[in-house]
């Protein structure tokens, strides 16, 4: 079945680790604009200590729960509790798969949907990093249900996600720090809008890689 080798846990997480690395203070001056700056900093310590946490050769299931975990307790802000459960969820999916197909996939996003949504109480539209999962979500589905490939299911995902955290620039955040703001934290970008799109892209290009990698040594084999 076409789909990720669910082998390949501590390769993905590390290839997230990495992006929110080189992202940090990108994140943290979307954040500053109507937060207090701290998003990407935050982001990319609690990744930092996950990493130090993997093992090589760890699965799917096993790298996203000890990264969920691990930023559950040591990061502080609204993200420690929204990503930690986000990142358990897709755990939780992914428990007993040995590749991560396009099914796995459909139900690793809508767990950590849904987990978002009970934890922070969001909705679409509210400006947080729910505006761009839900989309991403959403295109990911419609996609396969369309019959297209994972490689252009993924593909779909990638460009839902990146509208949806620019969706938020002209949104009046709802809920969370910038919701004091008022009007006044309309006109930039939600900052978890902005990471959960990285994620997203990162999940999707390292999946994506990973499916061309194979199918060009196949090629090579014939
Ligand atoms: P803090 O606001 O505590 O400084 P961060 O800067 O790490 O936390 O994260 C801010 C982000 O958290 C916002 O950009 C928004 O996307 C997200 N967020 C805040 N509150 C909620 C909530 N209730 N549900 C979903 N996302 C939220
Ligand atoms: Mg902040």
């Amino acid at each position: 079945m076409e789909g990720f080798p669910a082998s390949e846990g501590t390769h993905l997480v590390r290839a997230l680790t990495q992006a929110i690395r080189e992202e940090a203070q990108q994140l943290s001056d979307i954040d500053g604009l109507i937060g207090d700056g701290d998003h990407g900093v935050n982001m990319s310590k609690g990744f930092a200590l996950a990493e130090e946490q993997l093992c090589d050769g760890q699965d799917v299931a096993t790298a996203l729960r000890t990264l969920g975990a691990v930023l559950m307790e040591r990061i502080g802000g609204a993200m420690g509790p929204l990503y930690g459960s986000f990142f358990r969820a897709m755990a939780r999916a992914a428990r007993d798969r040995d590749v991560i197909d396009a099914a796995t996939l459909s139900a690793m996003l809508h767990g950590a949907l849904d987990k978002v949504r009970d934890v922070g109480g969001a909705e679409v539209g509210d400006k947080t990093l729910l505006d761009t999962l839900a989309p991403a979500t959403e295109a990911f589905d419609r996609s396969i249900a369309d019959g297209a490939s994972l490689t252009s299911a993924l593909a779909a995902l990638q460009t839902a996600a990146e509208q949806g955290r620019d969706s938020t620039k002209d949104l009046v955040a709802r809920l969370g720090r910038a919701s004091r703001l008022g009007e006044r934290s309309r006109g930039v970008i939600d900052a978890g809008a902005a990471s959960c799109c990285l994620i997203l892209c990162v999940l999707a290009n390292t999946i994506g890689a990973s499916l061309r990698g194979r199918e060009e040594g196949e090629r090579g084999a014939t």
